[in-house]
């Protein structure tokens, strides 16, 4: 039986990023994934276009993931509007002395960037494709069982391995699960206007959408509704969807041409309050998966990452009973308060009364017009709550 410091089940966006950070730590780590090692292949490496707040860009960039070559266009304004509803409301990342609130990168495109950084990551070997089976934990170690017969030793195991997490069952770990009704539609198309600075935030009493900049005169478009709804809109064909979305979004941007490759993903939120048990803990969307109203959902996963890294980085034994009552703590606020306040908004969208969504929607709107209550929630929004991990803090030149 090999024999690791941590080993890692899921070889997503959260489970890769964690791998980076440990092995540039010295430490040993084996990352366990099930699909192929090809970003297409990679459940979560699609299309989707993901908002990069900036205390994850800082992360990203600390452990060498982010590089010049990958496309990011910066968010330096939000422009949010409400259908029936004349104006808008535009937020600036300079009214709050910040230089852009974080970038939009495509899934895909980060998910190669991954796999490339785990390439050059010294310590960190890669079980793939094979899947957990079971392990069994005690006081001094976790023992695992492969799929395809290996077995590994660990002073800590991490489950990244998803909403749907074995680790998280098998260790006992209670969650609750709120499924939305609702499905999230991405795609992206071609704008006639472009605004490569901007996201666009849209609240209409179907479920809310959103346009974030992409390169190359593209928007990806985040389009959230009722699931029996949102089928009937990937069903159409591009010229039908692209009016369609003229009439959601508006003119504000020109004709939409193009729309691409359609992807559906049921909304599901799920909340474990006590992510860890003995030798385990759970991150990313297998303690806590978000609707992404907020897009908040990668985001929160890599603060995990690195709260996680920096206990780890002090401790002798990464699996004791210490380390890890030193993980919760410090990800125990951040993880709540996400977890409610995206709630929040996702439900103010799912009311059936119209005047309760519309009364919502403008509530919203009023938080974000009230200054110093704005700029908390901006920060907040933007992954700076604290405690700050030292992977979350600004770069060194
Ligand atoms: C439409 C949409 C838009 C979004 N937009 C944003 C956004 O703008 N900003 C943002 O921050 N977030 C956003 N998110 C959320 C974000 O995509 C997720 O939070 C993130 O991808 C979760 O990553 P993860 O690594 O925790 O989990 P996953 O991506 O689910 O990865 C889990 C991995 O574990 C593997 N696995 C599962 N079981 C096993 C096993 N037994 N053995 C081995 N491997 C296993 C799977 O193959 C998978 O690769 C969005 C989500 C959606 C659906």
């Amino acid at each position: 039986m090999k024999r690791f410091d941590v080993v890692i089940v899921g070889g997503g966006l959260a489970g890769s990023a964690l791998a980076v950070a440990l092995g540039r730590a010295g430490r040993s780590v084996a990352l366990i994934e099930a699909a192929p090692r090809k970003a297409g292949d990679r459940p979560s490496f699609d299309d989707r276009t993901l908002v990069v707040n900036a205390a994850s860009l800082n992360i990203l960039t600390n452990l060498g993931i982010l590089d010049p070559d990958l496309a990011a266009c910066d968010i330096r304004h939000i422009e949010i509007t409400r259908a029936g509803a004349p104006g808008h409301l535009t937020l600036s990342a300079a009214d709050y002395g910040y230089e852009r609130f974080g970038a939009v990168i495509v899934a895909h495109e980060l998910g190669a960037a991954m796999l490339s950084a785990l390439e050059h990551t010294e310590g960190v070997e890669e079980f793939c494709p094979t899947s957990l089976d079971r392990f069994r934990a005690t006081d001094k170690q976790v023992e695992l069982q492969l799929a395809d017969g290996r077995q590994l030793i660990t002073d800590l195991l991490v489950g990244a391995d998803g909403t749907n997490s074995l680790v998280r069952e098998l260790a006992g770990m209670t969650s609750r699960r709120h499924d939305y009704g609702q499905s999230a539609m991405i795609f992206n198309v071609l704008t006639e206007q472009h605004r490569p600075d901007t996201a666009f935030e849209r609240f209409t009493i179907d479920g809310p959408l959103a346009l974030l900049p992409q390169p190359a005169g593209r928007m990806g478009v985040v389009w959230v509704g009722d699931s029996h709804r949102i089928q009937s809109a990937a069903d159409m064909d591009d010229s039908e969807l692209a009016s369609r979305l003229q009439q959601r979004f508006g003119s504000g941007l020109g004709n939409f041409k193009q729309p691409g490759r359609r992807a559906r993903y049921p909304l599901t939120q799920l909340r474990t309050e006590h992510p860890v048990a003995r030798r385990t803990a759970v991150i990313g969307n297998a303690a806590n998966t978000v609707h992404p109203v907020s897009a908040q959902g990668f985001n929160l996963g890599l603060r995990d990452v690195a709260a996680l890294a920096d206990v780890i980085a002090s401790a002798e034994d990464p699996g004791s009973t210490e380390a890890l009552a030193q993980y919760l703590a410090a990800r125990r606020h951040d993880q709540s308060s996400t977890v409610a306040y995206t709630d929040t908004l996702a439900r103010a969208f799912t009311n059936p009364s119209l005047a309760g969504q519309l009364a919502s929607s403008l509530g919203l709107v009023a938080h974000a017009a009230w200054p110093s209550l704005s700029a908390r929630l901006v920060r907040s929004a933007m992954g700076f709550r604290e405690p700050v991990s030292s992977l979350a803090r600004e770069p060194l030149a």
